[in-house]
């Protein structure tokens, strides 16, 4: 490694002044990226002229992309063979173009996140498969409210927003549910604006919920995807209502009830998933959502 240069205390601060300054405007050049101020093809046009935006690594700019996530520029830089470790000043012009190419004109609408509506018959496992995009990038999950007991093992506000019968007539009076629907004897609704906020930030949106809800999210918002997962077989849906010892022997059969009907309606989505392997769905929403 060289020897680092002498410098006198006046060219250090000089220095320092310098770094803090060429971290600020990256700051600021990657909060602009966020809220949509800035496109990459700005961000370039100002590296010629900024040293300090030239020197901004590649990745820390497509990771500012509301909607892109680190998982993704990663991949992203991987498949245009972009060094992890380039710096915007760096990229060589099929690097800049291709990347362009990935981002051109976004318009207002191809920035708000997907709306992915996950249903099916009750027991076929879409709580499962919630509970892993929960953990992922690529999508936000949203939390409904609900009027049932809560169950042993749930948490209020992380499963469900356990509302009282009061509460929830009155978020139905006051309009703040995109849908709602009654279930087995309780009501279930989905709060309107996290949903809306989090596509504004431009992230994939899951709603898992009924039937009856996806129909009505699907005549409120014709452009939301609606995904069907189906069980492997009957049997196997019948074996998992079964054994849920959560529910009540009425509540347990009332669903087998529901469920026959419910695996009617799959002709009125969009996708339909088989539910074979929780894993194997996920990726399978992921590419919908990103596709
Ligand atoms: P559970 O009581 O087993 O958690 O859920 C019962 C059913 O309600 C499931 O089919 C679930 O998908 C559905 N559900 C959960 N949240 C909502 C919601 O916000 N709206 C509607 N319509 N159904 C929901």
């Amino acid at each position: 490694m060289p020897t680092p240069p002498q410098l006198s205390p006046e060219q250090r601060a000089a220095a320092l002044a310098k770094s803090t300054r060429a971290r600020q405007v990256r700051a600021q050049v990657k909060a602009k990226v966020k809220n949509g101020d800035l496109d990459i093809a700005a961000v370039f046009s100002l590296a010629q002229s900024d040293e300090s935006i030239s020197k901004m690594r590649v990745i820390e700019l497509l990771e500012s992309i509301t909607g892109l996530g680190k998982v993704r520029a990663q991949a992203l830089m991987e498949r245009l063979t972009i060094s992890p470790t380039r710096r915007v000043g760096g990229l060589g012009a099929l690097q800049r173009s291709a990347l362009l190419a990935q981002f051109s004109i976004p318009s207002i609408d191809s920035r708000l996140g997907r709306l992915v509506v996950l249903s099916g018959p009750g027991g076929v496992g879409k709580s499962s498969v919630a509970r892993v995009l929960r953990t992922r990038d690529e999508f936000w999950v949203s939390v409904s409210a609900t009027t049932r007991q809560p169950r042993t093992n749930e948490v209020d506000g992380f499963d469900y927003y356990f509302y009282t019968d009061e509460e929830f007539d009155r978020a139905v009076k006051n309009d703040l549910f995109l849908e709602w629907a009654a279930f087995a004897g309780a009501r279930y609704g989905t709060p309107r604006t996290p949903v809306l906020e989090a596509r504004k930030q431009g992230k994939n949106v899951l709603l898992e919920i009924d039937i009856e809800g996806a129909k009505q999210v699907k005549a409120k918002e014709p452009e939301a995807l609606l995904v069907f997962l189906q069980p492997p077989s009957w049997e196997e849906l019948v074996a998992r209502l079964e054994g849920r010892g959560t529910d009540s022997a009425e509540r347990r059969s009332a669903r087998l009830e529901l469920a026959q009907e419910e695996l009617a309606q799959a002709h009125y989505f969009d996708e339909s998933l088989i539910n074979d392997q929780v894993e194997s769905v996920v990726e399978h929403l992921i590419s919908l959502a990103t596709s």
